[in-house]
């Protein structure tokens, strides 16, 4: 496995291998969720490509960029034990050198959902992503339904640019109890690991509310309110009932449609969502 920190030895690295060629981008302090990527990409393609690096343009000024979970050395020999071709890890100043100001932006669907609640989160995302795109050219590029708004930004910028990337969307993985994996559940004391529970229990019900037959939105995010009501050590910031493409958030849930949440667990905000569809 190559290690390379600067744009143009992985732009060589990358040019010597054979492809196809799956890229995986994550932050770091991988756990289960960003290795099923990793697997996803393996199966699907000759090379592996994999990128270390936490954006500091996604995180606002009163988020967790300066405490967020870092172990280099572990994720390198995960990343080699799945079979990682070349890793990408560079420094901030390598991506945002002095005099860097161009920036992505989406309309509409970065102002929804996680945007409402991040102020130029997908800003930072989309154009990290269009960097790391233009610097790996993969052929296909993996991402997780846990950051589903995330997913559904990349697939409308790679679109929206022509970028000859594909972009596949892999399932949430969760623990054993439905707790979505997360860099940021680490964040959590015992009490709060417990609690966080109830956010996947408060999805399930209204998926399977939803499976059952509830069409009415408001109904939906009704029950997941209450569920979460419950758990007091848990705050929920929003719950959104929307189309699963546009964001749209819906009255009646006739198309497929996407149920997701961001609450606060002690000072740790965590997201999930699940797909309503038959
Ligand atoms: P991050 O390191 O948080 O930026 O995540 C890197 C990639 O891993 C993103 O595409 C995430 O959606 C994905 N990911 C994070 N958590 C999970 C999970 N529990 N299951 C599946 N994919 C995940």
């Amino acid at each position: 496995m190559r290690i390379e920190t600067t744009i143009a030895t992985t732009r060589r690295a990358r040019l010597a291998l054979p492809g196809p060629v799956g890229f995986v981008p994550t932050m770091g302090y991988l756990h289960a969720g960003h290795l099923s990527l990793v697997r996803a990409a393996r199966r699907a393609n000759a090379s592996v490509v994999a990128s270390l690096f936490v954006n500091p343009t996604q995180f606002g000024p009163s988020e967790d960029l300066a405490t967020y979970p870092r172990d280099v050395p572990r994720d390198l020999s995960l990343f080699e034990s799945e079979g990682v071709d070349l890793v990408f890890a560079p420094t901030v100043e390598e991506m945002y050198p002095a005099g860097f100001t161009t920036f992505v932006e989406l309309e509409k669907l970065s102002s929804r959902l996680e945007g409402a609640h991040r102020s130029g989160h997908f800003r930072g995302v989309a154009t990290v992503v269009a960097k790391l795109f233009s610097i790996v050219q993969p052929d296909r590029a993996y991402f997780g339904q846990k950051d589903a708004q995330q997913s559904i930004v990349v697939r409308r910028l790679t679109a929206d640019l022509n970028l000859p990337v594909e972009v596949v969307v892999c399932p949430t993985v969760r623990e054993p109890d439905g707790l979505a994996l997360s860099s940021r559940n680490v964040y959590l004391k015992s009490d709060e690991r417990q609690a966080a529970t109830v956010l996947s229990r408060a999805l399930f019900a209204a998926r399977e509310r939803f499976l059952a037959g509830e069409r009415d939105a408001e109904a939906l995010r009704q029950l997941v309110r209450d569920t979460i009501a419950a758990e007091p050590l848990v705050r929920l910031q929003y719950v959104s009932v929307t189309d699963g493409e546009t964001l749209d958030e819906l009255d009646a849930v006739e198309r497929p449609g996407l149920l997701s949440l961001a609450a606060f667990v002690g000072r740790t905000r965590l997201i999930d969502n699940v797909r309503l569809e038959d």
